[in-house]
């Protein structure tokens, strides 16, 4: 999934995504290989060089200006979605939260009335 740096695109920061130590693929299993990098379409919101997911903390400051969760097949990988994306939603894999943005993402999404199942537990994610 290595991407040739664009005007596009803006490395906000190395990570290592926990997806590429942990699952089995056709890539290298080495720290530091990522960023959280910003796209043109997506605002300020850094996405994950490799998975393409939301950064945990743009998830949780997205949703307390109003974006919801919707769950899918998969218990490790939600999609956000709000209004102004016209449809457009944005892949949000679990595996990137700690169990602090965890508990953080839970309190502002059930603090915006969002009562429905509890989407960041430890138990959502494989
Ligand atoms: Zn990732």
């Amino acid at each position: 999934m290595l991407r040739r740096f664009s005007r596009w695109m803006r490395r906000k920061g190395r990570q290592t995504c926990p997806r590429r130590m942990k699952e089995a693929g056709p890539w290298e299993y080495k720290e530091m290989l990522d960023f959280w990098e910003t796209r043109k379409g997506y605002g300020k919101m850094r996405l994950c060089s490799f998975c393409g997911g939301v950064h945990p903390d743009d998830v949780i400051e997205a949703t307390r200006q109003g974006a919801w969760i919707e769950k899918t097949t998969k218990n490790y990988k939600v999609y956000l979605h709000k209004d102004e994306w016209k449809g457009r939603q944005r892949k949000v894999y679990l595996q990137h939260f700690s169990d602090e943005q965890r508990e953080r993402g839970n309190a502002v999404y059930m603090a915006m009335g969002r009562n429905e199942a509890v989407l960041w537990s430890e138990g959502d994610v494989i």
